[in-house]
């Protein structure tokens, strides 16, 4: 298998002379196997590019196969501009959460309506089709085995498990730790003690997690926050790289891939980021790479990056 990264920040896309080399598209990866399998996992503004790419490769009519973490703007504002919708045969299956999927066709529908775009969901030539994920139910995709994760974030979030090529990948975004209870509501946490229940719910979710990565060979993980930052902005959703180090430590996991980079951090800000973890990862064992956009990871190459 090989991942490439499309878009690699979080919220918001910021092109410009600051986020060059580390790219300034939202979330969007590619995951491929030996034989062509592919894999879209989110759909931030790194899926127009990767769209172009896809139309190239020709296989007309195609499906295509887009897992959603959920659909803040940062993770769905490339769909509307994804090329193969605009030719006719192509159908696109659109993977998410059933808080989500129950309304998806109207997300979607809600940012092509013709106020904000000139091509409804409903005229465009593609078929898309929504399909409901839960935690823990494993789904077989083309050539890939995909195990949705249940992650921490305002209103809920799944990542994904990707095993194929006798390899496994992970996608981790976005997601706080487990200190609060985001994933039921926004912003009400923190203001009241947790519940034994919230407690618990959190120790499970966390356990959850580490056993869906227990093994995998490389994991891209929401490490948006730098630990300073974390502490003015705990309640947003996002992680920072130790907390990160420390669920891929539990679960034994070779490579974890930065990912969801705030949209603040300039390239020479990332170059010390990348530095600074690559040398914690390297002290315990796993190998932190940073992701920066167009970049293309071997999943179970052994020799280092
Ligand atoms: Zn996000
Ligand atoms: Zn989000």
């Amino acid at each position: 298998m090989k991942i490439t990264f499309w878009g690699v920040r979080g919220s918001y896309p910021v092109p410009g002379a600051a986020t060059v080399r580390y790219g300034g598209q939202t979330s969007c990866v590619e995951i491929r196997t030996e034989s062509g399998g592919c894999l879209i996992v989110d759909a931030g503004t790194g899926l127009r590019a990767l769209g172009q790419k896809l139309s190239r490769e020709g296989g007309v009519p195609r499906q295509f196969h887009v897992l959603l973490s959920h659909v803040h703007w940062d993770h769905i504002q490339g769909l509307p501009f994804f090329e193969p919708a605009y030719i006719p045969g192509n159908r696109i299956a659109v993977y998410a959460l059933l808080t989500a999927a129950d309304e998806l066709d109207q997300v979607i529908g809600g940012i092509t309506r013709h106020e904000f775009f000139p091509m409804p969901l409903e005229r465009v030539p593609a078929q898309f089709q929504f399909i409901e994920v839960k935690p823990t139910v494993a789904m077989d995709i083309e050539d890939f085995h995909v195990l949705p994760i249940a992650l921490n974030h305002p209103y809920g979030a799944v990542g994904y498990r990707v095993d194929a090529d006798g390899t496994s990948v992970a996608y981790v975004a976005d997601t706080a730790p487990f200190h609060e209870v985001l994933h039921k509501q926004h912003f009400l946490c923190g203001l009241e003690p947790l519940s034994h229940e919230d407690l618990a719910a959190l120790a499970a979710m966390r356990a959850g997690l580490v056993a869906a990565l227990r093994g995998v060979d490389t994991v891209v993980y929401d490490t948006h926050f730098l630990p300073e930052e974390y502490k003015r902005f705990p309640h947003y959703g996002h992680s920072t790289p130790d907390q990160a180090l420390e669920i891929c430590a539990e679960a034994g996991v070779r490579t974890l891939v930065l990912y969801h980079h705030a949209p603040s951090h300039s390239d020479d800000q990332m170059d010390e980021v990348a530095e600074r973890y690559r040398q914690l990862g390297k002290a315990q064992g796993i190998e932190v790479v940073t992701s920066q956009e167009g970049m293309t990871l071997m999943v179970g190459a052994q020799e280092p990056r």
